[in-house]
């Protein structure tokens, strides 16, 4: 870069600093600035435009177009070439803008008569404030010089906008953090919470991007730099050299930190003026850009590790630690990008709720979140950059919506309806030792979904027959090593002794798609929910598997024992690990150990080719479990972690109902108990199309089983079983509107 440019771009950003130094409101602020860039560039015009709302952009200040149209003109995001930068967070330069893909002729600034326009996104970590834009007469290109230099004043304008230096009157400069945001994500785990954010990685505030001396910073950024290596180094040392996925992790990290690119790029932005923090947040924001339009799993990977990696840099730079000192404020709910299940187990129970900017319904947080029956939303979109430690927080898990500083109406409608849930809570207090008895006299076992042994005491609470389904991952998922038989044997002795004496389902180990244990070596799948998972892996590395019967054949001591594999899709994987139980068994009685009194060995179905499997499948089970959730995805190709897709298909559609109504046949056939475990289960309208399909046990979050039970016992299922029926011979696509409308009817009569 010419020495000209940098010593005029570091001149322009000393004036932009004392220009922000003075005592002055926002808009005069925004208004001196935008006088300095036209004049350092040499252009006619320079115009500020910030957001008012998610999908608006204002023109907050300028200079060369018409100063009565500073705040009057507003375009929708994508709308014209300012929205389209916005839009795509990326420069638009050209010579030419009546002639650009996308130009709208804004007649109240005056713009026409200025042909040249650069564009450039005010961002700051991914997210777009604003839009910083020169124009001129005379139909030129800027130059990339000019380019970047605009590039660095755009970083300095989203560090000052995030400081609330431009806060003033309007929309458009409100102060950030201040205003409510509803965010739209996934459902990780259902359920709704009201409490304080508590952020995981508090943010590192850069509270001086621009520099005077660039010697000084580029020392400043190099000793941190070495520091920074010196670290990743240590961690390398330290990791087991077993660990290999963690240490290709590390070695990512390594290769980063020596990149000669990067340290380059930062070092040219202090050069314009930039501070060493500037520098490196300038570059973890093009970093965060890119991760957002990175076509594959591989590279958005990548750039989240360099994301981490210049979260330690600014760490160490700044001395700002991950202990802030603030207190975990009351009810808090973590807000995270994303977070491991070992630290989420930290946070324990303390927590109301899960906020993450990344997470999928498989990850392993997501594991923790439904074994700690606290909601869960994922894919909260600039949540961490939104939310400040102590931000009022709504979590609605049941349609995946975040809302961060709601208004009051908001949150007394959500507040409504958890005080109606509470409520109702209450009333289903009194039905806890009753029966889920209909009125026409069926019975339906009612039993509920746990993942960790702190779950148990719901057992208790919530009227549970049993547990209908442990999840075992957990153990393995939360630790950096393989767990030993005697630690396993010993958790499912005390799950045992909790249950005082129900019946408790074990669940192998299901891993394997999302659920990934660091420290055993998977290959890079395609599709990995159709790949190596669940019983695949048990039967390919039976080491494990083994171990894991073995342990539970010893906490069992005596006890009745039940044990069902995941994810079975055809006859031979059950045979197969079925024996493999029962030599086990053999070998625990060789060896001279206390066998079961009753050992019941049963299969999830979750995977539509197992509806048609052998009847002496059927007959061989002792039992089956519907894995639901599985299933739901696999007989509609439908993703359960697509938000796009999860919901498209009712479960009530008659084509599933017709699956699960086969199941129940076959299994009543031959005389095998069958139950359904996944999330469905657990919705009151669903658990009783169920029934009414023949299904006589149901097991589910601790939290549905009052709801379910409490409808449950005020039908009759020859009534439901009818309206299915005739909703099914009419040719509907789901029964959920005749069913919904004959309860309706019923319940008001009952
Ligand atoms: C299911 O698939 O329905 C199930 C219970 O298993 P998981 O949700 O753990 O995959
Ligand atoms: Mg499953």
């Amino acid at each position: 870069m010419a020495q000209t440019t940098e010593s005029e771009s570091r001149k322009l950003l000393g004036r932009l600093r004392d220009a922000l130094a003075e005592d002055s409101a926002g808009q005069a602020r925004l208004d001196r600035i935008v006088q300095l860039i036209a004049a350092s560039m040499e252009t006619e015009v320079c115009s500020i435009y910030l957001f008012r709302d998610a999908d608006t952009l204002e023109l907050c200040a300028t200079e060369g177009l018409k100063p009565e149209a500073v705040h009057k003109t507003r375009m929708r995001l994508g709308e014209g070439l300012v929205g389209r930068v916005a839009r795509q967070a990326k420069a638009i330069n050209t010579a030419d803008a009546p002639a650009t893909k996308g130009f709208r002729y804004m007649p109240e600034t005056g713009e026409e008569a200025y042909s040249s326009f650069l564009g450039i996104p005010i961002q700051r970590l991914g997210e777009t404030l604003g839009v910083l834009v020169v124009q001129s007469r005379e139909a030129r290109q800027y130059s990339d010089d000019e380019v970047y230099a605009l590039e660095v004043v755009a970083m300095v304008l989203a560090e000052m906008t995030e400081l609330g230096a431009f806060t003033g009157e309007g929309a458009a400069l409100s102060a950030r953090h201040q205003h409510p945001v509803m965010i739209r994500g996934g459902v990780g785990q259902e359920g709704t919470a009201e409490g304080n954010v508590w952020l995981h990685e508090p943010r590192v505030v850069v509270t001086n991007p621009i520099a005077e001396d660039p010697d000084r910073e580029t020392e400043r950024l190099t000793t941190a730099v070495e520091e920074l290596r010196a670290k990743v180094d240590e961690m390398l040392t330290a990791s087991a050299m077993s660990d290999k996925e963690q240490r290709a992790v590390l070695e990512t990290y390594r290769m980063f930190a020596h990149s000669r690119g990067w340290m380059q790029r930062m070092c040219e932005d202090i050069k314009l003026g930039l501070s060493a923090e500037a520098a490196v947040e300038k570059e973890q924001s093009a970093a965060r850009a890119r991760l957002q339009n990175a076509p594959d799993a591989y590279m958005r990977e990548r750039m989240s590790d360099l994301d981490d990696l210049s979260r330690r840099l600014l760490r160490i730079l700044t001395g700002q630690g991950r202990e802030t000192g603030a207190e975990m404020p009351p009810k808090p709910i973590l807000v995270a990008r994303n977070i491991g299940p070992g630290e989420l187990l930290d946070y324990g129970r303390s927590l109301r709720g899960i906020v993450l900017e990344q997470g999928s319904v498989g990850s392993h947080a997501a594991v923790v979140a439904r074994a700690l029956a606290i909601p869960l939303i994922i894919r909260a979109d600039h949540i961490t950059t939104e939310a400040l430690n102590g931000d009022p927080i709504l979590l609605d898990g049941e349609q995946g919506i975040v809302h961060l500083r709601p208004e009051d109406t908001i949150l007394s409608a959500f507040r409504d309806k958890m005080a109606m849930q509470a409520k109702a809570q209450e009333r289903y207090a009194d039905l806890r030792d009753k029966p889920a008895t209909t009125l026409c006299g069926a019975t339906i076992g009612l039993t509920m979904n746990a993942g960790l042994m702190a779950d148990l005491p719901s057992l208790e609470n919530s009227g549970a027959e049993g547990v209908g389904l442990f999840r075992t991952e957990l153990q393995f998922l939360a630790r950096s090593n393989v767990p030993r038989r005697g630690d396993l044997a010993a958790l499912y002795s005390r799950v045992l002794d909790a249950a005082h004496g129900k019946p408790v389902t074990f669940r192998t180990l299901d891993i394997g798609s999302d659920k990934v244990l660091p420290y055993m070596k998977r290959p890079e799948e395609p599709n990995p929910a159709l790949g190596w998972r669940a019983i695949r892996v048990g039967l390919d590395k039976k080491g494990i598997m083994r171990m894991q019967l073995q342990a539970l054949i010893r906490a069992a001591n005596g006890r009745p024992l039940r044990v069902m594999f995941p994810f079975i899709a055809q006859f031979d994987e059950f045979r197969e690990a079925r024996q493999h139980l029962l030599d086990e068994i053999e070998r625990e009685r060789k060896l001279g150990h206390v066998l079961p009194e009753q050992l019941e060995i049963g299969a999830m179905l979750e995977t539509p080719s197992l509806v048609f499997a052998p009847r002496q499948f059927f007959e061989m089970a002792d039992f089956i479990s519907i894995g639901g959730n599985d299933l739901k995805q696999f007989f509609f190709a439908a993703d359960r972690e697509n938000e796009r897709v999860r919901r498209r298909y009712d479960t009530l559609n008659v084509s599933f109902l017709t699956l699960i109504e086969t199941v129940a046949n076959r299994c009543a056939e031959a005389d095998t108990p069958v139950s359904f475990c996944g999330e469905d289960a657990g919705r009151p309208v669903e658990a009783l199309c169920f029934a009414a399909m023949g299904l006589r046990s149901l097991s589910m979050r601790p939290a549905s089983i009052g709801p379910v039970k409490h409808l449950l016992r005020r039908v009759d299922l020859n009534d439901a079983r009818a309206v299915i029926d005739e909703a099914r011979e009419s040719g509907a696509q789901s029964v959920r509107p005749a069913v919904t409308e004959w309860l309706s009817k019923a319940l008001a009569q009952g």
